[in-house]
């Protein structure tokens, strides 16, 4: 086949939130050393090294901590700050006051859309008046989105949206979210389905789906993560993308996963620091291969002005 790729983005999505235990609880006490230290120490000089520029999603706990928000406007490089939202964590009918010891429960998409949107105009305006500006990218706790929260991030003034899964569904008790028929690459998303692309682009928000690959005979896709995937099979996801896609002019690649994974025992992956340096020295080696490959690394939000700017961006 003809391969009319001409840009290919490399996005890097990290969940930003406080530090958990090995079974996803929150920490207790609650604890930030991903913030201040997993990001400026860990992570961000592993970034800069080859390049990369990550979008750190920061949640409600980690905007209302003082010395994150101090450690965050101070760390030097180069990365794109935006929004993540657990919406039992913020009014209106916020239902936890001390995280400490507490799970997420819930997808934002299973609250009333009004108060869905009181949530998220309430953490947008959280964030103003931390860091001083408005933040323009964005993805829901557990995926937990719909069409009603991107109209709502779009009112609120975002870019692009990154909660959508492709090829999984996901459930909570209250709601279920179904992305396996969601598209792999961006898209500008309809009015009334956050799966189906709008036939028009008009200033919408950009979808920027996280990069998986679907696996025969198995129901979950393989993502392009680390400690989710090797260096080796990582490179394969990328080149998967490449081919399913060689028919478009743009291609995105959006490695996601959370600021927590490198702290050993702040989440179910790595649990000893040996862990953790494997961990970065993987997703290392990935983004050094991707940019030999020539991918062009950005923020999130340069995503959606990337496929605005061009009518054949598909
Ligand atoms: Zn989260």
């Amino acid at each position: 086949m003809k391969n009319n790729i001409e840009e290919i983005s490399l996005t890097v999505s990290i969940d930003t939130e406080c530090d958990h235990d090995p079974n996803w609880i929150r920490s207790n006490p609650l604890t930030f050393n991903s913030i201040v230290d997993g990001l400026p120490n860990r992570l961000q000089p592993a970034f800069d090294s080859v390049g990369a520029v990550p979008t750190y999603l920061l949640t409600v706990e980690v905007l209302e901590d003082d010395a994150c928000v101090e450690s965050l406007k101070n760390m030097p490089g180069n990365y794109e700050y935006g929004t993540h939202l657990h919406a039992a964590f913020i009014e209106p009918q916020k239902k936890f006051h001390k995280y400490d010891g507490v799970d997420s429960p819930d997808f934002q998409c299973s609250y009333e859309p009004d108060v869905e949107y009181q949530k998220l105009s309430n953490l947008t305006n959280l964030f103003e008046e931390k860091l001083g500006y408005r933040p323009t990218s964005f993805r829901a706790g557990r995926y937990g989105a719909s069409i009603n929260s991107i109209n709502s991030l779009e009112k609120l003034g975002y870019k692009v949206d990154t909660s959508v899964t492709p090829y999984i569904k996901w459930k909570e008790p209250n709601a279920t979210v179904d992305f396996r028929k969601a598209p792999e690459q961006p898209y500008f998303p309809s009015r009334n389905k956050l799966i189906e692309p709008a036939s028009e682009s008009g200033g919408r928000i950009l979808e920027v789906p996280v990069t998986v690959k679907p696996r025969l005979l198995k129901r979950t896709p393989i993502w392009f993560r680390p400690w989710f995937a090797s260096v080796p099979q990582m490179q394969d996801i990328f080149r998967y993308q490449m081919r399913k896609h060689a028919d478009k002019i743009k291609v995105n690649i959006n490695m996601m996963f959370h600021s927590m994974e490198v702290i050993e025992k702040a989440s179910p992956y790595p649990q000893s620091r040996a862990d953790v340096d494997r961990y970065i020295d993987d997703m290392h080696r990935t983004l050094e291969w991707c940019a030999g490959e020539g991918v062009k690394f950005c923020g999130l939000s340069d995503v959606r002005d990337m496929y605005s700017t061009s009518k054949r961006s598909n």
